[in-house]
């Protein structure tokens, strides 16, 4: 049989020396006489053809071929898979061609030795068997003997856990005292023992900072992409999300902080089950949400957040800069300085001087946010208070409402619960009771005399209520979005 067969230079003259390195010796020794090697170089195309006459050596040349050419578009896959990213993934492992044949290194070689024969490798340790002793008068050997004894403890390294580097000893006719032994055992126990534990913290601190491999994706992407130089660690795991502190890159459209936090809304949605009520009757949501998978609605919680921040900027209240909002991932400038956060303002241990000063601010922030922006915080604390360079910053603002949500008002007494409260303990005597906060805020006139809570919650309830009937007559919001003349933003319709 005569083939012509074409392959590339460097395959032909690795066919000459041996296809196979020196894995094959038991291959029939092919002659030169069976490759005919014919005078066609064609250097330029890295092409020549030669004649053989082997079968053997034909079907060795073509799969070596074959898996040369697979190899190659391997390469071209990976090389398209990983792209520009920082973080690439091998596929070395499917390749056809052994490396080591892209090496010459002689240590290689040796892997391929056959070691059935290994002059090595320990002698299979005696069995001793039932009556416990083997051979005859002076030439018994008892279990306890120390050679046989030290070969079988030496044997049963194996069944250490894989992680455990035994070294050669496996391989040489090592005799491991009992003692040696036991300890040894004992260690590996309590190192697998260490190594479970660590493992469980790891998997646990993952799974408490819920970030699933899909958001993970995201957030590298953002810094393939350059908008962040780097993601360097965690703030804050709440319930609902977890918050992240990254350098700044850079952005087309506009510049990125120094600085800058990812807030990251978990997927997982147990808990915003629990929170529904903020956005599913905020009208500016409620006819996505309903539409929505439940997965998707993270999303908007995300959004919600940047359309506050956005209101708040705008009326100049001290909060994030949002810089984007990629799915369920809010990026937001940092408050704080070279990688410390400000403190929460219940953590800030003001003086009597700058607490006062806090409050008054408060105060201010919370009629500019009611009044300017339409929206009551709805979870205002001194846990969303941050003190920073002099002024408190508000955050967490995802699930605020504006004040027509149908419990938006009840929303805004439990903020002014909650500043009142605080500030009143920390010494502000200044600090208004939360009724006539409320009424400050809103410029609503509900009376407070008795100071009953029921009853001033009664009233707020109904005002709600007539709110919600009318919005159902008319279709239409009675609160008026905070008008210049600061006059109460709530009053009871003529025609209710
Ligand atoms: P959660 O809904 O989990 O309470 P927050 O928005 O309140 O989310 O953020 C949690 C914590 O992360 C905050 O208490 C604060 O310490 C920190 N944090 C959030 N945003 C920022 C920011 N822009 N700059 C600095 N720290 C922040
Ligand atoms: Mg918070």
């Amino acid at each position: 049989m005569l083939v012509c067969v074409c392959v590339s230079v460097f395959v032909c003259l690795s066919v000459l020396q041996n296809p196979w390195g020196s894995v094959n010796p038991a291959a029939p020794a092919c002659s030169l006489a069976d490759v005919m090697i014919l005078a066609c170089f064609k250097l330029k195309e890295n092409i020549f053809f030669y004649y053989t006459t082997s079968d053997l050596m034909l079907a060795q040349i073509l799969q070596m071929q074959f898996d040369r050419e697979f190899d190659d578009q391997l390469r071209r896959e990976e090389k398209k898979f990983n792209g520009d990213s920082k973080v690439s993934i091998s596929f070395e492992n499917y390749r056809m061609v052994h490396p080591y044949e892209d090496s010459d290194s002689s240590e290689d070689e040796v892997d391929w030795q056959d070691t059935r024969h290994d002059p090595y490798r320990a002698e299979k340790p005696q069995t001793t068997p039932r009556k416990g002793f083997t051979g005859k008068g002076k030439n018994i050997t008892t279990k306890h003997d120390e050679v046989n004894c030290g070969r079988k403890n030496t044997a049963r390294m194996d069944n250490f856990a894989p992680e455990v580097h035994v070294g050669d000893g496996l391989g040489m006719d090592l005799k491991l005292s009992n003692q040696v032994f036991n300890s040894l055992k004992q260690h590996c126990y309590s190192e697998q023992r260490r190594s479970a534990k660590l493992h469980e913290k790891k998997e646990h601190s993952t799974a408490e900072q819920a970030v699933d491999p899909r958001t993970r994706l995201l957030m590298y992407k953002m810094v393939n992409a350059g908008v962040l130089e780097n993601i360097n660690g965690c703030i804050s795991t709440g319930k609902e999300s977890v918050v992240f502190h990254a350098d700044g890159g850079s952005l087309e459209e506009q510049p990125v902080p120094d600085e800058v936090v990812l807030k990251v809304f978990k997927t997982t949605l147990n808990e915003f089950k629990n929170r529904d009520r903020y956005i599913k009757d905020d009208y500016r949501f409620n006819d996505r949400f309903s539409k929505l998978n439940p997965r998707k609605v993270i999303r908007l919680w995300a959004e919600k957040e940047m359309h506050n921040l956005a209101r708040m900027k705008k009326a100049e209240i001290p909060c994030p800069d949002v810089v984007v909002l990629k799915k369920h991932i809010l990026v937001m400038s940092f408050i704080g300085k070279d990688h410390v956060p400000a403190p929460k303002i219940k953590d800030a241990m003001l003086g009597s001087e700058d607490m006062k000063n806090a409050y008054y601010q408060v105060l201010h922030m919370m009629q500019q946010l009611y009044r300017e922006c339409n929206l009551v915080h709805a979870d205002l604390s001194e846990y969303n208070m941050l003190w920073h360079e002099g002024k408190v910053w508000l955050i967490d603002v995802s699930q605020s409402v504006e004040p027509t949500h149908p419990h938006g008002l009840e929303f805004l007494f439990r903020d002014c619960r909650n500043i009142s409260t605080f500030f009143q303990k920390k010494g502000v005597s200044e600090a208004m009771s939360v009724y006539d906060l409320f009424n400050t805020v809103t410029g609503l006139q509900i009376p407070v005399g008795a100071e009953n809570e029921a009853e001033f919650m009664a009233e707020i309830v109904a005002l709600e209520k007539r709110n919600e009937d009318h919005v159902q007559k008319r279709r239409k919001k009675v609160f008026p979005f905070a008008s210049e003349d600061s006059g109460p933003p709530l009053e009871p319709d003529a025609d209710d």
